[in-house]
């Protein structure tokens, strides 16, 4: 299980202990320490590519389906896998957006602020550049069942792999209660074994990993090191429509901080092979509901320390909100987490980054989420997180108005009309049932439905008033 010679492995984060793990090992966790793995390379013996500017090589071969996955083009970048073996569906196939609609918004300059947009995934979220990875590394150690906790995207982005190849039976857990109409109908539609449980996602996500080991199924969350190797191809597809410039910054909601620890990882691992001059700085942004992260690292200053983060202070947070019965609530369903999984990962980018983690109120990320709806691109609520932090880190003057900035919008709008229709909507019961009861006063940008009788004249003369 350990002392391998391969030039691909498994390593535990923490450079302490640094144990490493065969490939094909499925347990993700450290033998020695328990800790979060990596998938980790041996450069001295894989080639790596010799400037960013070779993958441009791989557009001119979209008919070959490796080059044309906006995530497999990128393959020399996390060499684990055999090109035989790779899973792909496509996925991608994004946007990067300028927008000067939300930089106004925000209060930055014209040309400033770019929209990083993975709704065009095949599932509708980012999810899906990790899943073909995560789903290739099943492939390869021959799973047959495949598992995970989800707030909706992850498992969505199982189900349609698991429906698109046949290769592979999705097993999802979920919350009860706690995952949005178009999530669930993702789910149920493509086929996947769908379990409900009394809880909220923490809840499931400790026993996914329980049933997952008793049963051997492969586990898909983002403890899962190949998933996060996938996600790093959403930075490399903005460092590509950036011309392969280093943006100033990078904003990102933050969950179970899988997205946040890859984003790290992508950068410093083009840093240390001398494909970039400079990292970007990293911006983490939680909903107010579900602020484990920034009160961490914000408040209570805990930080990666060299690998080895102040755990005592970590173990009494948890106890507290346990002790206080406090479950993460906000209408933000993607990122309602309480236990991020990939906190010292998070710790870890944050690090090497120059990070900051800021929490933004369901108000905020509504109202972020409607602007970025009249700008031209929809987003479900978690995903307008990160340009409600833009918004506030920009007032507190830590983001310049001059700094170019990415915001990665997670997923679809279509993942989850119910807050969107409330919010836009004119019914009073329907504004307090979806959205008072979660703090939710106004909606500042709504675009309200016109109530007109069958009439032709009484339509004509509301179109002339309204339009
Ligand atoms: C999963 C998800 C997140 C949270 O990402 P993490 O990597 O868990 O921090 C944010 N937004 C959307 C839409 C998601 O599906
Ligand atoms: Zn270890």
């Amino acid at each position: 299980m350990t002392a391998t010679t391969s030039a691909v492995f498994q390593r535990c984060i923490h450079p302490q202990c640094g144990t490493t793990v065969d490939l094909d090992d499925t347990t993700f966790r450290c033998p020695r320490c328990g800790g979060l793995l990596d998938v980790a390379y041996d450069w001295n013996r894989i080639r790596p590519p010799k400037s960013l500017r070779d993958f441009e090589a791989h557009w001119a071969r979209r008919s070959d389906p490796l080059s044309f996955s906006g995530v497999w083009r990128f393959r020399e970048l996390f060499p684990f896998a055999p090109e035989d073996r790779v899973m792909t569906i496509g996925e991608g196939q994004t946007l990067l957006q300028p927008s000067d609609f939300v930089a106004q918004y925000v209060g930055s300059k014209e040309g400033r602020v770019f929209l990083q947009y993975e709704g065009m995934n095949p599932s509708g979220s980012f999810k899906d550049n990790g899943m073909t990875a995560a789903f290739t590394h099943a492939r390869m150690v021959g799973a047959r069942r495949a598992a995970c906790a989800s707030t909706g995207n992850t498992s969505a982005s199982l189900a349609i792999y698991c429906a698109a190849t046949h290769l592979m039976r999705a097993i999802i857990f979920i919350g009860s209660g706690k995952i949005s109409y178009g999530k669930l109908a993702q789910a149920l539609e493509h086929g996947a074994l769908t379990v409900q449980i009394a809880g909220d996602f923490d809840d499931a996500l400790m026993r996914v990993q329980q049933v997952a080991k008793q049963l051997g199924i492969y586990l898909v969350n983002s403890i899962n090191p190949f998933r996060l190797e996938g996600q790093k191809s959403i930075m490399y597809r903005v460092l590509e429509a950036l011309r392969w410039e280093v943006p100033d910054w990078i904003l990102v909601p933050g969950g179970n901080l899988g997205n946040v620890s890859s984003f790290g990882k992508a950068f410093f691992e083009l840093l240390d092979l001398g494909l970039i001059p400079r990292v970007p700085r990293l911006a983490v942004i939680n909903a107010a509901g579900a602020d484990t992260f920034y009160q961490l690292y914000e408040r209570q200053g805990v930080r990666w320390n060299g690998g080895q983060p102040d755990q005592a202070k970590i173990n009494s947070y948890f106890t507290a909100m346990d002790s206080a019965n406090l479950r993460a609530d906000t209408l933000a369903s993607a990122i309602e987490i309480n236990r991020p999984v990939n906190l010292p990962k998070a710790l870890r980018a944050l690090e090497r980054c120059g990070g900051v983690v800021r929490e933004v109120t369901d108000q905020e990320i509504l109202d972020a989420k409607a602007k970025v709806g009249a700008g031209g691109l929809g987003c479900e609520p978690a995903s307008a997180a990160s340009v409600a932090g833009l918004k506030k880190l920009r007032a507190e003057g830590i983001i310049a108005a001059d700094e170019r900035v990415v915001c990665v919008l997670t997923g679809h709008q279509m993942k989850d009309p119910t807050a969107t229709v409330a919010y836009h909507g004119s019914d009073p019961k329907t504004f307090e049932e979806v959205l008072g009861k979660r703090g939710v006063r106004r909606a500042s940008y709504a675009n309200r439905p016109v109530q007109v009788p069958n009439d032709l004249n009484e339509i004509v003369k509301a179109i002339e008033v309204y339009a």
